[in-house]
């Protein structure tokens, strides 16, 4: 399969073009898209067959739901069973944006795009070619990130031609994301809503929204023996090919540690990288060092954080060492997805 790469203006959309991309979707066949979080590997969602083909070319585990995107708040009724009154003031609040909720299913969804669960998540992206597209597509589009199963997210569309190409029929270039980590995820099905993935929206605006929000304790800690709730956050992900190790502990303390580390690493002849701030990147030695960002600016770290480690992967790079971030605000979306490349492995600076 040839996969059609074609750039679109936010500003400027061409109407064609969006109409082509949901003809593809409508007749069975696979989309990638730019929204505000990452990029998403589309098909229809109530389609079986389409969902079928999104975890053939991602490589996905098929019990690993897809999320729904939608355009409009009115469409969500047709595929959720119920709509509770804490999904309606979280729309009202966080929608269109990077927030999905999880809901029990319509019958229409089949069991396919939701990883044979009985529940479903959904999500109304902020992203106006997002909103264009899921419009002429007939408005339900099941979107995972459209990476390779197991790789970081892709933030921009080359990311997605280098894993996607030959795997899908139309790739839409909208240039880079904003937010660059995916969405928060929110279980509504339970009395208490319950973060199950950490993102955009973060837990301090839930709670200030809802009062009451629990987190899935397995997002925050190296727990191989429960199961967390969303379960594509089983799997190991967002990891570069190097192995990452995160260092904590204060700044002048993880600068000495790490470069001590890199340093040992480099006598073993390996390549190395190293994961710094704004305020620290002057300081260490290494292959190839990156900037994520001003600490302070924790949404330039976020929309950063993928294309760093990719980077790595195209340098070659072996052993990577990361700052540790603090898990306050989008810092909590950052440090969840930085410890699952990292897969959990974490030292102390002291
Ligand atoms: P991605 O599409 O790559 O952003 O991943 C979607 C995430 O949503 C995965 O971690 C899924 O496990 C999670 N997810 C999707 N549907 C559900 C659901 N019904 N219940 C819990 N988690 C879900
Ligand atoms: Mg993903």
């Amino acid at each position: 399969m040839d996969t059609k790469w074609l750039k679109i203006e936010k500003e400027n959309m061409d109407s064609r073009l969006l109409k082509e991309a949901g003809n593809i979707i409508k007749a069975g066949g696979l989309v990638a898209f730019p929204t505000e979080t990452v990029y998403g590997l589309g098909g229809d969602a109530l389609n079986p067959e389409s969902a079928r083909k999104i975890y053939e070319a991602k490589g996905r585990p098929a019990d690993n739901p897809l999320i729904v995107h939608i355009a409009d708040f009115a469409d969500l009724e047709r595929i959720v069973s119920y709509i509770p009154e804490t999904a309606r003031i979280l729309a009202e609040c966080f929608w269109p944006g990077p927030m999905t909720m999880i809901l029990n299913k319509a019958d229409c969804v089949p069991y396919e795009t939701t990883g044979g669960l009985s529940t479903i998540a959904v999500r109304y992206p902020a992203d106006r070619i997002a909103q264009a597209f899921i419009k002429e597509a007939g408005g339900f589009v099941a979107a995972p990130s459209a990476n390779t199963s197991g790789k970081p997210s892709p933030t921009n569309a080359g990311r997605v031609y280098e894993d996607l190409s030959g795997r899908i029929d139309m790739l839409l270039d909208g240039g880079d994301c904003e937010i660059g980590l995916e969405s928060t995820i929110i279980d509504l099905t339970e009395d208490t809503p319950v973060i199950l993935r950490p993102g955009g929206i973060t837990m301090e605006m839930l709670m200030e929204t809802l009062g009451c929000v629990d987190i899935d304790q397995t997002l925050l800690k190296d727990d191989l023996t429960t199961p967390p709730k969303a379960p594509g956050m089983k799997y190991r992900h967002y990891a570069p090919k190097g192995q990452l190790i995160i260092v904590e502990g204060g700044q002048e303390e993880v600068v000495s540690k790490i470069n001590t580390l890199l340093s040992q690493a480099a006598s073993e002849g390996k390549r190395t990288g190293v994961i710094g701030t704004t305020e620290t990147v002057a300081l260490y030695h290494a292959d190839s060092i990156k900037n994520a960002g001003d600490r302070k600016d924790e949404e330039e770290i976020a929309r950063n954080l993928y294309s760093i480690l990719r980077e790595f992967d195209d340098e070659g790079v072996e052993v990577i060492y990361s700052e540790a971030f603090e898990a306050k605000g989008l810092g909590q979306a950052v440090m969840n997805r930085l410890l699952k490349a990292a897969g959990h492995r974490v030292i102390s600076a002291k």
